[in-house]
């Protein structure tokens, strides 16, 4: 770690001009997988390995020290009151992240829970919309190309009677065409409106706009599914933004939204665990680094007025000084204590603590319906106990 750190200084000063040296050493430190990281990472190693080389050659050293490291800091903390346990991430928040850009959609997950939460919901539907893809197009000219056909299709969908959206975009290299680049879309409609039409204008507005110049097409219907009816405020919606583990709502409706909303926010990292070539990750990542993944409209686009979920969220991301801590834990109101990194309390709770197993007990504990970091912990601490 010191050697990296002079490296990069030399570096910075100009001392040095040979950036191999440490690009080899921060590529090795990317390739000292934690157990934690594993979870939150997945296995999109070699991606991350290309990343760092990438950043590197970008002359980003810190970033990339800090994207080799993504996660070994994260804290395990422990409510005073409560009991209940929860992860501090210490990311290293960049957008090419398989685990920062998960945590990237949470703003926009407490920001519709809020609405939702806060007054009555009309129908509420998932949308996909893709776009065909183009042989050698790039990364950027196939975004250009979705943001006309979007421009024409956003006033249809206003005309049909679209009152609130959020859209996230996907974007991963496809084995036939260019760029496969599709949009994601949570939106809520008034009450009634009949599926049959809706999903007849739709489809059609659509082909129609993905179709301008282009010739060559292979044309996907409209993805279109409905979530739940028009419906009071959801109270629970808003206790529950987590990304990574959740607790099970009481409430169905508040359930199913979760899951969607959920999947719709994902992050890149089912994209990037198969991207084959090396200049694909470079071309991606630097189109990720300036592009926004996800927009809200109509009544998603402005805070609720009073509400406080978003500024908690931000508050509960935000690494908290020793300073801060203690002038916290002066006033009498430090909830969260931090046990340990999650990766020493892997290892405690291996080498027989009660204190650890109970807490990754509770973590894992957390609602989870597939793949992702909880099914991975799982598999991690069950191998550990064997
Ligand atoms: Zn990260």
């Amino acid at each position: 770690m010191q050697d990296i750190d002079e490296l990069t200084l030399r570096l910075e000063r100009g001392t040095d001009e040979d950036e191999t040296p440490l690009a080899q050493r921060l590529v090795g430190l990317c390739s000292k997988l934690s157990g934690w990281q594993w979870c939150i990472h997945g296995d999109t190693q070699e991606f991350r390995k290309r990343v760092v080389k990438w950043l590197v050659k970008k002359q980003k050293y810190v970033l990339a020290k800090r994207y080799a490291l993504c996660g070994k800091g994260d804290l395990l903390l422990r409510h005073d009151a409560t009991k209940v346990v929860r992860v501090k991430p210490m990311g290293c928040g960049a957008r090419f992240c398989p685990r920062c850009s998960r945590r990237a959609g949470r703003k926009h997950l407490s920001r519709v829970a809020s609405h939702l939460s806060a007054s009555s919901h009309g129908s509420i539907w998932h949308m996909v919309l893709t776009q065909p893809g183009l042989q050698k197009e790039t990364i950027q000219a196939t975004r250009v190309r979705f943001e006309n056909a979007w421009k024409r299709f956003y006033p249809v969908l206003r005309k049909a009677g679209l009152q609130s959206a959020l859209a996230t975009y996907h974007v991963k290299p496809s084995t036939k065409y260019g760029w496969h680049y599709h949009c994601h879309l949570v939106a809520e409609f008034p009450e009634g409106v009949d599926e049959e039409t809706l999903y007849q204008g739709l489809n059609e507005r659509w082909r129609t706009v993905v179709s301008k110049d282009v010739s060559h097409l292979d044309y996907k219907d409209l993805f279109m599914r409905h979530v739940c009816d028009a419906g009071p405020a959801l109270e629970g919606m808003k206790d529950n933004t987590q990304l990574d583990f959740w607790s099970e709502s009481q409430d169905q409706v508040e359930t199913l939204l979760h899951y969607v909303i959920r999947d719709v926010l994902q992050g890149i990292e089912s994209w990037v665990a198969c991207m084959e070539r090396e200049q694909d990750c470079f071309d991606f990542c630097e189109f990720m680094g300036a592009a926004k993944r996800h927009r809200t409209y109509g009544k998603w686009r402005l805070k609720v007025k009073g509400d406080d979920t978003e500024a908690k969220a931000d508050a509960e991301e935000r690494a908290l000084s020793e300073a801060t801590r203690e002038k916290n834990k002066a006033k009498g109101d430090i909830e969260w204590s931090a046990l340990s990194t999650v990766d020493s309390c892997l290892r405690d709770s291996r080498s027989g603590s009660i204190e650890s197993s109970e807490a990754l007990k509770q973590l894992i504990g957390c609602t989870n319906r597939s793949k992702g970091v909880l099914f991975r912990l799982r598999k991690l601490t069950t191998w550990l106990a064997a």
